[in-house]
């Protein structure tokens, strides 16, 4: 099981728990039972997750406007190659 870390809105005290990737319930501070937040760090499988969608959109982006200015162009070549499902 991955360990979170966790920082209270309220106080600040940061504190780590353990507990399920799947567990998305607010947890509450010790202290003063606060809300708080998870604080992204090296949770890899949360990195990946939040910066693995950002990249995916930018790079489907970057490639469909790639694929517009080469078929204007008219580069030969790219016309064969039809868009393959990502
Ligand atoms: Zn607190």
């Amino acid at each position: 099981m991955p360990t979170y870390d966790y920082r209270c809105r309220k106080c600040g005290h940061r504190f780590e728990l353990q507990h399920s990737i799947k567990d998305e319930t607010p947890k509450r501070c010790p202290k003063c039972r606060g809300r708080a937040g998870r604080v992204p760090a090296r949770g890899a499988g949360l990195l990946f997750k939040g910066s693995g969608f950002h990249a995916t959109d930018y790079r489907s982006k970057s490639y469909k406007e790639k694929a517009k200015q080469e078929k204007s162009g008219g580069s030969p070549g790219t016309e064969s190659k039809s868009p393959k499902g990502d």
